[in-house]
């Protein structure tokens, strides 16, 4: 992309309304525009990113065995009605009539949904597993919508939903779910402890929060230092392995790790004294096991092995995929502007031209530009008429993980400078040696 062409209306000035480093950053890297309270438009590099992050969590859910699928935001009232839910929902539902004063409703989440499809089309435990999900919008109408795309009313999410025949069935969905959802974070970047969370009316002891150490994070949390030693790396999983993916779960939450809603001062005081640490995070996501909760008012059943209906064991679990901007960015900032992980970066990297109108200059951007696009790479070339400082407080801003700085002085060495957005190191080497430390880096990211 060219930036001369493309449309990237950032800020100068830190824009008044917005408290919290990521939102402040959003909209001043052109990425979103709010357009009533809680409700954004994706400008087309916020829109870039997000795109990154919902096709990596569409394909750990491949890796899983999930299914995707789509369901409509507007969902009859009666579906929510025959659970039971419409009416204690309460405000956060937006509710829709339609011209013939039928209720609709603007879906928060799916269980409802989701069972409906499947009791009308599945009948038998021959048919089971089954995890579906899908990656939609979801419309809550908070009472207190803040801090940009982390808590909007209407927002991006994943939601997946599993049946199973039997509790150990469905448990090893969940399993499967926390490893996925471990896999996810880590690619973009992110270290988030799955903390034991409330389980709320629903009951049971299985539920985890996903949830990512931030200062500006809602929740307080209460963990053992250890935790934030353990992560997936390079692991095979084979998630058909009941026994690999149990003993994830036993790895990442063995160790105390809570919210505020679940945590136990007694039990945490067991933990050395040296590793407690009480801090707030972000949540990016929660899985649920809840067993027949919502199978048996909607009569999701299957016939088992003797012929006997039996209602199916069920979870639901949720990844916020736009919220998840947000916590990236309060992970991974400076005083000049976002760093992007090289997972989920809008561009891979930024070509700047030091003199643009130059011909030798414009010449070496132009071949640097078409070669690295032939490489695979995908790089914002900023062809504009402004001042070197000028195009290195945008790049910064918008936080490309590297920048070729092109200019006549190099030129007459035949060397670029590669400039590192996390460290500032910079070294210099040819245009060739350049792209490809570059392919190496993206290779497999
Ligand atoms: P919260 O406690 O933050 O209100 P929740 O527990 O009600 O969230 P879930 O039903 O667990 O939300 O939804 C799954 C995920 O969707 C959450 O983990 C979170 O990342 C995201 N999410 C929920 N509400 C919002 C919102 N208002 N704006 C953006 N993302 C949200
Ligand atoms: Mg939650």
């Amino acid at each position: 992309m060219r930036m001369s062409r493309y449309f990237l209306p950032t800020l100068k000035e830190n824009p008044s309304d917005a408290q919290i480093v990521s939102h402040r950053l959003m909209l001043r890297a052109g990425m979103i525009k709010q357009a009533a309270s809680g409700i954004y438009s994706w400008l087309p590099m916020g829109f870039k990113v997000l795109r990154k992050l919902e096709n990596i969590v569409h394909e750990e859910q491949a890796r899983a065995g999930h299914i995707a699928m789509l369901m409509p935001t507007l969902q009859s009232a009666d579906l929510w009605r025959e659970s039971g839910r419409y009416d204690g929902y309460g405000e956060e539902m937006l509710r829709i009539k339609d011209r013939h004063g039928r209720d609709l409703l603007f879906s928060p989440t799916a269980e409802e949904m989701i069972t409906d499809i499947f009791r009308s089309h599945v009948g038998s435990y021959k048919d089971l597993p089954l995890t579906l999900y899908q990656i939609q919008w979801k419309f809550r109408d908070e009472i207190r919508p803040r801090f940009g795309v982390m808590r909007g009313r209407e927002f991006y999410m994943k939601d997946g939903y599993n049946f199973d025949l039997t509790k150990e069935d469905a448990l090893h969905a969940y399993n499967r779910h926390l490893v996925s959802y471990l896999r996810t974070y880590e690619r973009m970047g992110l270290q988030a402890i799955p903390m034991r969370a409330d389980s709320g009316p629903i009951g049971g002891d299985y539920t985890h929060e996903f949830l990512v150490l931030a200062e500006t994070g809602e929740s307080e949390v209460f963990y053992d230092a250890a935790v934030t030693d353990i992560s997936m790396g390079e692991r095979e999983i084979d998630f058909d392995d009941k026994a690999q993916c149990q003993g994830v779960l036993e790895e990442f939450t063995s160790l105390y790790a809570r919210t505020d809603e679940t945590h136990d001062a007694a039990v945490f005081a067991q933990v050395p004294a040296d590793r407690q640490r009480t801090a707030r995070g972000i949540e990016v996501g929660q899985i649920f096991y809840f067993g027949t909760t919502y199978s048996e008012p909607l009569g999701a059943t299957v016939m088992d092995e003797t012929g006997k209906p039996v209602p199916v064991h069920m979870g639901s679990h949720g990844i916020g995929v736009s919220r998840l901007l947000g916590a990236i960015i309060e992970a991974s900032h400076d005083d000049k502007g976002i760093i992007w992980p090289e997972g989920v970066t809008p561009f891979d990297v930024g070509i700047v031209n030091l003199k643009q109108g130059d011909d030798e200059a414009d010449a070496a951007c132009e071949a640097l530009y078409k070669s690295a696009i032939a490489l695979g790479l995908d790089p914002i070339y900023d062809d504009r008429k402004e001042r070197a400082g000028a195009k290195f407080a945008s790049m910064d801003l918008i936080g490309i993980p590297w920048r070729i700085t092109v200019g006549p002085r190099g030129l007459k060495n035949g060397v670029v400078e590669l400039t590192s957005r996390k460290t500032g190191v910079s070294e210099e080497m040819t245009p060739e040696l350049a792209l490809e430390r570059l392919t190496e880096i993206y290779t497999g990211v």
